[in-house]
């Protein structure tokens, strides 16, 4: 996708989440000088196989596996020191190098351990399905001016007052959850005074190195973690994520102006899923549902959770489209369904006397939404070494054509399996 006028690319997930971003990211780094992740904490997992090597990133950009490419932290992740640097040795530890090519924002807000604690013992965060890891926490904090970000702890005296308001208000929760346990100004102030000295090497101001290097067009990729369909403002609220994980997230979140982004591509998989609670209107029945997720191998790559599936749902990636401005899309995983006798693509949902062809905010209507199917053909081959879109049997060619025409955005890749070179369009 990068040419001489495309040189800032966004990728985001059109749906609700592991999409296959990671792969995608990883196979358009090959041609990237910078990889950005600009929302989410450690909660994202992205895998990706390099032969028979799988590596699951949580917090760094999945681009940091391939030599030549500067990785960044922006400014709208929160970010878990403890698992930056798990995942520093981990690398390093499998000979990749990130010496002088990994920056964390100094705008960052970190993920302590009193947000792991509060996320633990809310009840909110079991209803909405959390992964626990104080993410959440984390983002209330920021939007509550309470946050510590990296480059507070370049001062301790600037930092003191800071954590001890922040301990005090996640002790006030703690009480009010009826949780024992409590955090400590001391013990927190010592984990920072351990911590600064591996992380304060790190922290740059991104958003000015991300301006500088498109001004000498370097080609910059910019990671959105999460889904669209999770994003704070347009997700199904108020079962989301903590940050804005569409296109105009990317901008805030890597400091950078929206009008610098060039193109946006949206990962789709050839069906859909999600991750805990909330509306999925296409949801499977049993057995089709045990049957799919085991296909699809849908377990998080975070947490082992299963995921529910459904199938294809163009309401919701046209919708995506719209709100992200998706240039291309890239359909994932269309190897999942090769042995199917026949696929449901969902094109409405009926309300009561009403037909939804747009996407509603009311969880109401979308919890009694009845989808619409248009039915096809299934392929019964494989597609996994296909390589070119002639080389697709006919009836996956008609199924993607009409994704394509119901979405109103072009398929620029197709994948058909986990391996890089599984892939059409490049
Ligand atoms: P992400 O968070 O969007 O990167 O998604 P995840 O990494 O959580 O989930 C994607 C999973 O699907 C990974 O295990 C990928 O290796 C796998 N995957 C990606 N593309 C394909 C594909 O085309 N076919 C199959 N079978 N698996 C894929």
């Amino acid at each position: 996708m990068f040419d001489a006028g495309t040189r800032t690319i966004v990728v985001v997930g059109a749906q609700w989440g592991d999409e296959g971003k990671g792969k995608l990211v990883d196979v358009l780094a090959e041609r990237a000088d910078w990889v950005v992740r600009y929302q989410g904490g450690a909660n994202a997992g992205h895998t990706v196989h390099i032969g028979d090597e799988s590596f699951v990133l949580h917090q760094i950009p999945s681009g940091i596996l391939h030599p030549n490419v500067r990785c960044a932290i922006g400014n709208g992740v929160v970010l878990d020191p403890e698992t930056l640097f798990t995942e520093i040795d981990e690398l390093v530890a499998d000979g990749i190098d990130v010496e002088g090519r990994l920056y964390v924002s100094d705008r960052a807000h970190l993920v302590l351990p009193y947000h792991k604690l509060v996320d633990s013992s809310s009840s909110a965060s079991k209803a909405i399905g959390t992964t626990g890891r104080g993410i959440g926490p984390a983002y209330e904090d920021k939007v509550a001016r309470r946050g510590v970000r990296v480059l507070d702890i370049r001062q301790g005296n600037h930092l003191q007052p800071i954590v001890e308001a922040a301990v005090a208000h996640a002790n006030a929760q703690l009480a009010a959850f009826g949780c024992p346990d409590r955090a400590s100004v001391e013990e927190t102030m010592d984990l920072l005074d351990r911590l600064a000295p591996r992380l304060l090497p790190l922290a740059e101001d991104v958003g000015l190195a991300l301006h500088r290097a498109q001004r000498k067009g370097t080609a910059i990729l910019l990671e959105g973690a999460q889904g669209s369909l999770l994003d704070v403002d347009h997700g199904t609220y108020p079962f989301v994520t903590s940050s804005s994980t569409t296109s105009g997230g990317a901008a805030t979140g890597a400091g950078i102006s929206p009008r610098s982004i060039d193109r946006c591509l949206g990962v789709v998989k050839a069906y859909t899923t999600r991750v805990g609670h909330g509306p999925l209107p296409t949801e499977f029945q049993e057995p089709l549902q045990s049957h799919i997720r085991k296909l699809g191998n849908e377990f998080g790559a975070t947490t082992g959770r299963p995921r529910r599936c459904g199938w294809f749902d163009s309401v919701v990636v046209r919708y995506a489209v719209r709100v992200n401005g998706l240039t291309d899309l890239a359909v994932t995983k269309l190897d999942v369904l090769d042995t199917l006798d026949e696929l449901s693509v969902c094109t409405g949902y009926r309300v009561g006397s009403d037909l939804y062809t747009e996407f509603p905010g009311d969880l109401g209507a979308l919890e009694t939404a009845e989808p619409v199917y248009e039915v096809f053909q299934g392929w019964r081959k494989s597609t996994a070494d296909a390589r070119a879109l002639g080389d697709l049997p006919t009836p996956a060619r008609i199924y993607l054509d009409r994704i394509e025409a119901l979405v109103e955005a072009p398929i620029t890749y197709v994948s058909v399996g986990t391996r890089r070179d599984q892939i059409i369009g490049l």
